[in-house]
């Protein structure tokens, strides 16, 4: 190795869903949304003036931040807003894990927490789901685990399993010494938010994303909220790597994602009836899984092996998310699409599972 190359920050970075790009596609990798973005963004966007792109966008991302507070009721010393919401878990990770005691989060989560505790060499604990791939609230508490920090998504990825309120306000009673984060990246499919809870806790932030259901992945917005007090170290730490981490057309076309309440949750509805008609249908193919609140089911098949519907489906450009990880390498984790768009991968699904292979 050259002596510079000893200098180097090695890293085993995260590896994103594959994005193939078949016309004849079925593309459910990733969890995006299967609808277009609220119709206001494709306005916003036809009507953005390309001659503001020589100015320098407001550091303070105002307008998002202050919409965004006024939908959720907080005050905009609340909110801090990101490039897509592993922009601001990064932010969080190097702002709030600083300590020697481990960061905790689940064996099974997103793969994303492990690189970054890696990156910013935060000292981190993998903590086992249960057989029912559920978290045990009370591994995380801190007289049971000596912690430095603690972080899972809820629901969880890639199980889709909610945790009660309750649970969650279990971790934060038992972790008054720690930052709390909960990655609400799925939440509004259904699940719970701990967003009520940070009026009580000053050390909880919760972290939720446009690009899941409001249909905005390739805009790149997420957010957080917590206490005034955790938003300014934020910003701090923001200030002190990037100012303009949002451009003007994020900006304009998230305020009105957020403004046209009643598209997003008609879609949401459509995806969830979507969602359940789909576990139906599943388990009448002998396909075997915990319930998910998410726009995701993690399931595994009675007989056949993962990885080989994860072929099959792939040669029909059929894409699903298939992890050769331990404990979960016998589950397809696949995204609900539209409606038409899952019956196409139950057709196929049912003719696979009947042929002889
Ligand atoms: C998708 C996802 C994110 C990141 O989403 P962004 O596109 O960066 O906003 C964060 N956490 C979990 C659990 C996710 O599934």
């Amino acid at each position: 190795m050259k002596k510079w190359e000893e200098l180097v920050r090695k890293v085993v970075p995260y590896v994103p869903g594959e994005q193939p790009d078949q016309p004849d596609m079925i593309k459910l990798n990733t969890n995006e949304n299967p609808y277009p973005p609220a119709p206001g963004v494709q306005r916003a966007l036809r009507e953005l003036d390309v001659d503001t792109l020589r100015l320098y966008p407001d550091p303070t991302s105002s307008q998002l931040v202050d919409v965004i507070a006024g939908y959720y009721q907080v005050s905009s010393s609340q909110v801090f807003v990101g490039v897509g919401s592993d922009d601001v878990l990064a932010m969080a990770f190097m702002t709030f894990f600083n300590g020697t005691d481990p960061l905790l989060f689940p064996d099974i989560t997103y793969s994303f927490y492990d690189v970054w505790a890696d990156l910013f060499r935060i000292p981190y604990q993998q903590i086992p789901l249960n057989d029912k791939f559920q978290i045990e609230p009370s591994d995380y508490f801190s007289e049971n685990t000596r912690n430095g920090g603690i972080i899972f998504p809820n629901p969880n990825a890639p199980t889709g399993a909610e945790m009660t309120q309750r649970d969650v306000e279990s971790i934060l009673q038992h972790n008054p010494d720690v930052v709390v984060i909960v990655d609400e990246a799925y939440v509004d499919f259904g699940a719970e938010s701990a967003l009520p809870l940070i009026e009580k806790y000053e050390n909880l932030l919760v972290v939720q994303t446009f690009s899941k259901s409001r249909s905005m992945a390739g805009m790149r917005i997420g957010y957080a909220m917590g206490s005034e007090k955790l938003i300014n170290y934020m910003n701090d730490v923001k200030y002190s790597f990037n100012s303009y981490t949002m451009d003007r057309t994020a900006l304009s076309l998230g305020v009105e994602a957020v403004k046209d309440d009643a598209y997003f949750k008609k879609t949401l509805k459509d995806i969830i009836e979507t969602r359940e008609w789909v576990k139906e249908e599943l388990k009448a193919l002998d396909f075997v899984f915990e319930d998910s609140k998410a726009n995701f089911i993690f399931a595994s098949h009675k007989m056949v092996p993962a990885k080989e519907i994860y072929e099959a489906l792939r040669q029909a450009h059929i894409y699903v998310r298939y992890f050769q990880k331990p404990r979960i390498d016998n589950y397809l984790r696949i995204s609900i699409g539209t409606r038409e768009e899952m019956e196409l991968f139950l057709d196929f699904l049912k003719k696979f599972l009947k042929s002889d292979r």
